[in-house]
């Protein structure tokens, strides 16, 4: 739609030039949700799309104390994840696969959102924030002074639309450490028809040589919350008690009790893949 009270619309090709951050500014990457509902706060937009955040690399970083990690720029396209040529080793890209066909939009959406907006955007239903909590993620971010600091994937999202991020900071990419990137993950995704927002989302990510597994409830609740553990000594009856005490969202679109019965469900199918 258009937003008919936006007077500027910046595209800086390097972010140390937007330096007078004030009220009435937003980023503004692919717009798919930014352009789809009326923005009466913002009159000013600043399109990061010019910055060349898109990258998919291996880095290294001094202070990691995570091996090497695999770089995904803020601005990396939904639909980059698709047409990457991972290694085959990378097991773990089958879970970037079901979170993006989670999605309850169309291949035009997948087409121009990025990486950057889904996870900012923090919805409850926020498709890549479990699959990025369940490989132990981390998000740099950039502040006003251009300092960057990390945050852990599963610290970030504290609410439903709210972030750890404070006025002007914004992320600059996504961090996985490349060895979390062979476990074995399975994403699961319910709604009542495709075309809906998703009611409730479970990741399973499983490494078979430290025998962990680690389950992320997501959709279901207002943002994903992670759950550990050792396989060796827990049994499928602990993974299900595990959702006991998480309060799970309560709105017309169901009831909390019917969303715990469905994420019970997707925690069974999805603990069924993963060979438990
Ligand atoms: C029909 C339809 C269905 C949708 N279904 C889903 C769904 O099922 N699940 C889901 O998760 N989303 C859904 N969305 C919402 C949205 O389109 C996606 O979340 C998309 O990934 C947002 O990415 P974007 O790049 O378009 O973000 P934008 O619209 O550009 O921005 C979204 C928000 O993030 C901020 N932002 C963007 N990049 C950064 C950054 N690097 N640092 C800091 N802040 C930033 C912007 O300021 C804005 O507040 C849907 C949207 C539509 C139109």
């Amino acid at each position: 739609m258009d937003l008919h009270n936006i007077d500027k619309f910046l595209c800086p090709t390097d972010i140390n030039k937007v330096s007078d951050w004030g009220e009435g500014l937003s980023w503004v990457a692919g717009g798919t949700w930014l352009f789809s509902e009326p923005q009466p706060n913002i009159n000013t937009l600043v399109d990061i799309q010019s910055l060349g955040w898109d990258e998919i690399e291996l880095v290294n970083l001094p202070d990691s104390h995570q091996g090497k990690l695999l770089a995904i720029g803020a601005t990396c396209p939904l639909i980059k994840l698709l047409q990457h040529p991972w290694l085959c080793e990378y097991t773990a890209v089958e879970g970037f696969k079901g979170a993006i066909s989670a999605l309850s939009a169309s291949l035009k959406v997948v087409n121009v959102a990025t990486v950057g907006g889904n996870i900012c955007l923090a919805l409850s239903v926020g498709t890549l924030a479990p699959i990025m909590v369940a490989l132990d993620a981390s998000y740099e971010i950039l502040n006003r002074s251009r300092k960057s600091r990390i945050v852990a994937a599963r610290d970030f999202q504290i609410g439903s639309r709210q972030t750890l991020l404070e006025s002007g900071e914004l992320l600059r990419r996504v961090l996985i450490p490349v060895e979390n990137m062979k476990w074995q993950v399975n994403y699961r995704r319910f709604g009542i028809v495709a075309s809906d927002p998703a009611l409730a989302i479970v990741v399973g990510a499983y490494n078979r040589f430290g025998k962990k597994l680690r389950l992320v409830i997501g959709g279901s609740v207002v943002a994903p919350q992670l759950l550990e553990f050792d396989p060796r000594v827990e049994t499928g009856l602990n993974y299900m008690a595990s959702v006991d005490n998480i309060d799970f969202i309560e709105d017309a679109r169901g009831s909390a009790v019917y969303r715990r019965e469905i994420t019970q469900v997707l925690i069974r199918r999805c603990l069924e893949s993963l060979g438990f």
